[in-house]
């Protein structure tokens, strides 16, 4: 099998309301495509989404690392999966969104190589329905208690719910929503946006609540404070933006900076990234959430493949985007039933 042929080429669609964290504000996901085609009359897909204030990449670069640099390296190669891989994972360094949509391509064509549903590629038998939390975007905390509610009653336990509105209502925020919903399970993302201090005086503010997980409180660089909160928390505190890859995920969790760690595929590279995280994260004994970026449903197929094949691995789940499509496109790679997927 050889690789003979690339398409390139962008998707978008709206969303039912506006994303809001406290690093920005999304109302269309808007992904480049990536089709690769073999002489054996294979096609396989990729994909990536814009995340400028995450990884840096644009759908403007995603385009140009995979044209210019990873492509050239897949095209009229034989097909030897680890050689492609490696060959995607040296093309150019960062870009690690492009090299996601290669990876994730490679990986469904070693997958159609084998006559394999891609999950049990990766190891699993039988594909086992996936949950997912859903997000409430950061907003007054009145709004965002009425949202919460309403997800809640439409069948979402797990709510991620996005703090850092930099008004000190923070903890405000997610007592109201606490005390509204005592039976949700609420995962709390500041996106970097506290201090130390505030971190701090958030969990002591709502040491009363069951707060399942407190997720980057401090900005990615400060391994030092994430490591001190992780200290003092009564919370588990997940790692989002401090870990791209198993290396960010080692020097976290060799330092105790973190409970948990946030695999996405966009920020590691694909799902060779990924494997090689929960590596890392099995070795530390460290469970992991699967997140996701506000992405186009070929690359959250990617990620409820990795999903299926380790259950035990993901303690959360947080896949959300197809969620939040205005309409769902009718060739949706899985179907949705409600909080969960199924391959
Ligand atoms: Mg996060």
């Amino acid at each position: 099998m050889t690789i003979t042929g690339a398409r390139v080429y962008r998707g978008s669609l709206p969303l039912a309301t506006p994303f809001v964290t406290a690093l920005r504000r999304v109302d269309d996901a808007l992904f480049v495509i990536l089709e690769l085609h073999t002489d054996s009359g294979h096609t396989a897909y990729g994909s990536a989404p814009e995340t400028k204030a995450i990884t840096g990449e644009t759908l403007e670069s995603i385009e140009a690392a995979l044209r210019q640099h990873i492509l050239p390296v897949l095209l009229g190669r034989p097909f030897a999966f680890e050689t492609l891989l490696h060959a995607v994972t040296v093309s150019l360094p960062g870009n690690s969104s492009a090299k996601a949509a290669a990876d994730m391509a490679l990986y469904a064509l070693a997958a159609q190589e084998q006559n394999l549903p891609l999950y049990h590629y990766l190891g699993a038998e039988e594909p086992a329905p996936v949950t997912t939390a859903v997000t409430v975007s950061l907003g007054t905390p009145e709004t965002m208690r009425i949202k919460a509610a309403e997800l809640f009653r439409n069948g979402y336990g797990t709510l991620k719910v996005k703090v850092g509105g930099g008004d000190g209502l923070d903890a405000h925020r997610i007592r109201e929503i606490a005390k509204a919903l005592p039976d949700a399970q609420l995962l709390v993302d500041a996106n970097q946006a506290w201090s130390l201090e505030e971190s701090l005086a958030f969990i002591e503010a709502c040491s009363d609540l069951p707060l399942a997980l407190i997720e980057q409180p401090v900005p990615a660089a400060d391994l030092e404070a994430l490591r001190q909160i992780t200290e003092r928390s009564p919370f588990p505190i997940l790692a989002d933006e401090a870990v791209f890859d198993a290396e960010d995920a080692r020097r976290v969790l060799d330092k105790g900076a973190a409970d948990l760690v946030n695999i996405k595929l966009m920020k590691c590279g694909g799902l060779s990234g990924a494997l090689a995280i929960l590596d890392v994260c099995r070795s530390f004994g460290v469970q992991c959430m699967l997140g996701s970026m506000l992405e186009g449903p070929v690359s959250i197929a990617a990620a409820l493949h990795l999903a299926a094949a380790h259950p035990d691995r993901f303690e959360w789940i947080d896949l959300d985007s197809p969620l939040l499509y205005r309409t769902l496109p009718a060739d949706l790679p899985f179907t949705i039933q409600g909080n969960s997927y199924v391959l």
